[in-house]
């Protein structure tokens, strides 16, 4: 049996030739992997399934070609792709995830997430959160033109981006609490997850929580479970 691969925080946009190119070097050099989970923002915006851009239709074409191979996709939402819907996970032949799923890794139980909800201090992206995830909202938010959803991310993004200028870098880093509150709802010892791109393993007595990092121009992250053995990945594009 191959791999099972995490990756996540890749932010796909028209700006980011590099990390596009990047993921398709990786998907073709990891085509032996056994599963795929894509842990969220993914995207760095996506304002719809029915958003046909050049970029998703590329996005679409190589995540179809991994699935046929008989690879099987994973596809938790981030807060940046938030309203990524069934369309899409069908499209590339993805199983979309709930928000938080407890999978079997090699026989272990793990915790799978974005990570957003850890960050329980950030009290305004949590208050925001939960009206953005707010079913009615979406559905509503999904009837508005495409045109009128692509200004409204902008300005997310924007908003989002001034603040994490401007807040304490601990803001934005989960919270204890929640990270253990998470290993006991859960029953777990095992939880990988992204958002915060602080890539690091933290092995406590509650567990290990592996952290996927963002990628860039040149390098991206990943987590690997094979033989038993999870690992935290760096590497480079070239
Ligand atoms: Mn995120």
């Amino acid at each position: 049996m191959g791999a099972t691969l995490f990756i996540s925080d890749l932010h796909l946009s028209d700006n980011t030739p590099e990390i596009e190119a990047g993921l398709y070097a990786f998907l073709e050099r990891e085509s032996d992997m056994t599963r795929l989970f894509i842990l969220g923002d993914f995207f760095e915006y996506w304002v719809g399934d029915d958003d046909d851009t050049p970029l998703s239709r590329r996005v679409i074409q190589q995540l179809r070609s991994v699935s046929d191979r008989g690879v099987s996709l994973f596809l938790v939402r981030g807060n940046r792709d938030l309203i990524l819907g069934p369309d899409f996970a069908g499209q590339i032949g993805a199983t979309l995830l709930s928000d938080t799923t407890v999978i079997d890794l090699d026989g272990v139980p793990t915790l799978v997430l974005h990570g957003d909800t850890l960050c329980t201090d950030d009290v305004e992206y949590q208050k925001m959160r939960a009206v953005l995830h707010d079913p009615a909202w979406q559905a509503e938010m999904l009837q508005r033109p495409l045109e009128e959803r692509r200004e409204f991310a902008r300005g997310l993004r924007n908003a989002s981006q001034e603040k994490a200028d401007k807040d304490p870098a601990n803001i934005i880093d989960v919270n204890a609490d929640a990270v253990s509150e998470a290993f006991s709802v859960h029953g777990v010892e095992h939880m990988i997850h992204g958002h915060t791109h602080r890539p690091q393993t933290h092995s406590t007595s509650e567990g290990e929580r592996i952290v996927l990092g963002d990628w860039s121009a040149t390098e991206g992250w990943c987590v690997r479970s094979e033989n038993g053995r999870r690992t935290l990945e760096q590497f480079s594009y070239s």
